[in-house]
């Protein structure tokens, strides 16, 4: 069992070593660290306006314009979210199924979801699209002997 696993864990770094050489990934990856970084911000923001909440709960007083710049900014932090989410969107360039409309990786065969073929695009390029599709006849003419 040990080695099977080991066997995975050694296919898995390939895959992330083959995928860093890219610029894209490298990308891809800078998003995602601004993603986490966004998403701590939000929550800490979350954090502090709750403080407020129960400060001033507690106290008796309001101060809806603190509670308004906390909401300013939870918005600001979810708008540059939604920008990030569309730029890793975009690096990923899934391919939607055409049946259920979930997206899957680029490259897929058969829909994550629902299992059905993915109609990929190939460019294939037409190798002898120029050829002569009539070949010489090398074949003798059929002399029957006596
Ligand atoms: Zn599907």
């Amino acid at each position: 069992m040990d080695t099977f696993d080991e066997f995975l864990g050694k296919a898995k770094n390939l895959v992330d070593i083959a995928g860093k050489k890219t610029g894209e990934a490298v990308e891809l990856a800078r998003l995602k660290m601004n993603r986490i970084q966004i998403n701590s911000d939000i929550q800490k923001t979350y954090e502090k306006l709750g403080a407020f909440v129960y400060k001033f709960h507690k106290s008796g007083e309001t101060n809806d314009e603190l509670i308004d710049i906390c909401v300013g900014e939870i918005d600001g932090l979810l708008a540059q979210l939604d920008v990030i989410s569309n730029k890793i969107n975009d690096i990923k360039s899934s391919v939607k199924c055409p049946q259920c409309g979930t997206l899957n990786d680029q490259g897929a065969i058969y829909c994550a979801k629902c299992g059905a073929k993915m109609s990929v695009e190939t460019v294939a390029e037409p190798e002898y699209a120029d050829a002569p599709s009539e070949e010489p006849t090398s074949e003798e003419p059929f002399t029957p002997e006596e």
